[in-house]
């Protein structure tokens, strides 16, 4: 996390002491960096600088109001995978006509109100969903712009990374079936073929399979063009990795300049879904050691924030820096980083050296992407508040739930 830095022992996030914003908006908090995310779009804007492009932001990685608006000022589009989403980006401010709406689960609801707000294009996920979507956008007097997420299946044994994303038959459509599904679209009168789209996995490290998705994907493309089916869009979706620990991240100019020699001299133009890599590095979660508990084999320390703020630790043993932060001289102890909630899944970080004391401030980093949109009430937690910092400034732009907003809508019986 690039804007984060040392003062005096004392952590900051841009221009602003972490200690300060614990003592005014308690903890656990959300805190971002205004700097990093648009640091983390323009190395996106800045790699595709010369082949016509739209990035649009996954907003399940992140979908508070005032980072989707960031994004929308910087120009982004929106990759949404529900209504919900499609309801928050329009509130933020987004731009209906750069918004892709991905999943396999689109109700008909979902499918009017995507209509009404005139998105971008549909990412199909199968046959029955072309079919009803056909029927919707016919009963609305509308045509609707698809494409089809294709699967490519790219070979998971050279690329180990993205192996569970191909076992999974959940997403997108067999690469094979999809010339056919291309031809029953543009015979189906209330569709519009607009482009195709692929994603083949999260936090990817490394480039290849990338390289070799985009491969087969443009491959099919230029098999449509020649059975007259024109596209206008190629969406090469997200997945680029970030550093959590000792991770080497792919280069994005490096991406950039291979897509570039790629698109030159192609009609179509390119689209990319990101979103942990736009994200992840600009947030930390901020929480508080309650009590330090020594033990025979282990030692826990027991901070207020739990796996309802941050779900990936327990999720998928993922991995999240732990820093103190206000520097102490003490020698380290080994701990186990852990929440309150009644679960033994409930940790959020295993054999992390520490010298800390009760009381102390902990900073869960890289936790911008899948923290917040993730966080639940598991336990009766209000979900935390969420800190915009822009240099010196400090936005609230979320409030912490309170426990009367959490038993709204709930009746009692008689
Ligand atoms: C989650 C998702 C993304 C974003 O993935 P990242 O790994 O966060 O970049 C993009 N496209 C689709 C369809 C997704 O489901």
């Amino acid at each position: 996390m690039n804007t984060l830095h040392r003062l005096d022992g004392q952590l900051h996030l841009e221009d602003v002491a972490l200690s300060r914003l614990a003592e005014q908006f308690d903890t656990p908090l959300y805190v971002y960096s205004r700097q990093a995310l648009e640091t983390a779009y323009q190395a996106y804007a800045d790699a595709l600088a010369d082949t016509p492009h739209l990035i649009c932001y996954a907003v399940k990685a992140n979908s508070s109001l005032a980072i989707l608006n960031l994004f929308a000022r910087l120009g982004a589009g929106f990759d949404i995978v529900s209504g919900g989403e499609l309801a928050r980006v329009l509130a933020a401010g987004g731009n209906p006509a750069k918004v892709v709406f991905s999943g396999v689960g689109k109700t008909v609801q979902e499918m009017r109100a995507a209509l009404e707000a005139g998105i971008l294009c549909f990412n199909v996920e199968s046959a029955s969903e072309l079919q009803r979507l056909n029927r919707i956008a016919g009963d609305m007097g509308k045509t609707a712009p698809v494409s089809f997420r294709v699967n490519p299946d790219v070979d998971p044994k050279t690329h180990p990374y993205i192996s569970t994303g191909l076992k999974e038959n959940k997403f997108g459509v067999a690469i094979a079936d999809a010339p056919a599904l291309y031809r029953l679209a543009a015979s189906l009168p209330h569709l519009q073929v607009t482009g195709i789209d692929c994603h083949i996995g999260s936090q990817l490290i490394d480039l290849s399979p990338l390289s070799d998705a985009a491969d087969r994907v443009l491959a099919l493309v230029d098999t449509l063009a020649a059975e007259g089916i024109a596209l206008h869009h190629i969406d090469l979706g997200g997945g680029i990795g970030i550093r959590y620990h000792d991770e080497t991240p792919p280069d994005l100019a490096a991406y950039g300049r291979e897509l570039a020699a790629r698109f030159k001299g192609r009609s179509e133009k390119l689209m990319l879904e990101p979103g942990r890599s736009l994200v992840g590095n600009a947030g930390l979660l901020l929480t508080r050691v309650e009590y330090l508990k020594p033990g025979e084999d282990k030692n826990f320390a027991i901070v207020d924030a739990a796996m309802n703020d941050l779900m990936r630790p327990a999720l998928y043993e993922a991995y999240h820096e732990i820093v103190a932060v206000d520097q102490r001289n003490a020698p380290s102890l080994r701990y186990d980083v852990v929440g309150p909630i009644c679960e033994t899944g409930d940790f959020l970080g295993v054999a992390r050296d520490l010298s800390i004391e009760e009381g102390d401030l902990l900073a869960l980093l890289s936790a911008g992407a899948y923290g917040m949109s993730m966080a639940s009430n598991y336990n009766s937690r209000p979900r935390a508040a969420e800190i915009l910092i822009d240099k010196n400034e400090i936005h609230l732009i979320r409030e912490r739930e309170t426990q009367a907003s959490l038993m709204a809508g709930e009746r009692l019986v008689y």
